[in-house]
């Protein structure tokens, strides 16, 4: 291997050490009171119960408070946007972490429409997503936040870079575009219907993966040098693998993160910044 190693596992405990000291000064300014995030999952899916009881534990240890509603995997649309209307209502809470996918029965665009911009820590709203379009303030996806955080973390230049997004969903292609054109990037969002995939690849200088599809990118798609991280989480029988072949990637490229302990531990992360920083909103401090 070549390719420096950028470690999202040890970034995100950085981030977290950085996120309790500003839980810390918050609860200062303001009488002891501490950021609140609110977390609401609905059924049974288990990877889904693994994935909010890690972001409660990790709220509690950076000193915020976590609440938590689980709700019945039958629970009628009604009921889970009277709780969202309910948790947009409650002062005590600064952000609303709906877990998805929602079962069947419930309208996720729905249910993400209805919770307050001002306390939408995963950045899904399109109160969110029109003002990153616009380059202005707000709370920002998670997973794309945390790419960014990585680049920098490992001295990518992002300003005039060519990157190259693969993927463009509303979770994390998109926002991950405008946040790399906000930091004055030449951006290409690529898709299924992308035309020789492998050309536009080789282009980049910062190259992102967000596909869904097991070793996709291989070393063949990656310019010499290149940053190369993949957000791809898939499992296989061979475990979990991201988006890009890895091994042979890491001959070509310049720096790359893993999968697992690249961008996932980064996520939940800025769930948490973006946690206090809806705090800090609410309180009138600057976001
Ligand atoms: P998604 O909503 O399924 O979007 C996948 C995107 O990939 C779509 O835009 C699709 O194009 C595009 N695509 C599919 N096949 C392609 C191909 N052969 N070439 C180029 N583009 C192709 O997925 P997502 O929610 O963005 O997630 C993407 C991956 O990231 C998944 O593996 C997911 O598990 C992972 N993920 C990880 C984290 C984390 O914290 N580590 C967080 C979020 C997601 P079309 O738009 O044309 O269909």
């Amino acid at each position: 291997m070549t390719a420096r190693l950028i470690d999202g596992k040890a970034l995100a405990a950085e981030v977290r050490e950085r996120v309790s000291g500003e839980v810390a000064e918050f609860a200062d300014a303001n009488d002891g009171d501490v950021p609140g995030l609110a977390t609401v999952l609905v059924g049974e899916d288990p990877a889904s119960h693994v994935y909010v009881s890690n972001k409660r534990r990790l709220t509690e240890e950076v000193g915020m408070r976590s609440i938590h509603h689980g709700l019945g995997a039958a629970t009628p649309e009604d009921e889970v946007l009277e709780l969202i209307a309910q948790l947009n209502a409650d002062e005590t809470v600064d952000g609303i972490l709906v877990q998805l996918p929602l079962p069947d029965q419930i309208d996720q665009d729905k249910v993400i429409a209805t919770i307050d911009p001002t306390k939408d820590v995963d950045g899904l709203t399109a109160a969110s997503a029109g003002l990153l379009a616009q380059g202005r303030p707000g709370l920002v996806p998670c997973t794309p936040r945390g790419v960014i955080e990585l680049l920098d973390h490992a001295g990518t230049e992002i300003e005039g870079a060519e990157a190259v997004v693969l993927g463009r969903s509303i979770l994390v292609g998109r926002p991950l575009a405008s946040l790399l054109l906000g930091r004055n990037a030449t951006v290409t969002t690529c898709h299924s219907r992308t035309r020789d995939l492998a050309a536009v690849c080789s282009r980049a200088d910062i190259l992102i993966a967000a596909v869904g599809s097991p070793k996709l990118v291989g070393a063949e798609m990656v310019k010499p040098g290149a940053t190369v991280i993949d957000v791809g989480t898939n499992r296989t029988e061979d475990g979990l693998v991201g988006d890009v072949d890895f091994e042979a990637v890491s001959e070509v490229a310049g720096a790359i993160t893993p999968v697992p302990g690249g961008v996932g531990p980064m996520t939940i992360a800025m769930l948490l910044a973006n946690t206090v920083a809806a705090a800090r909103g609410r309180v009138g401090a600057v976001v």
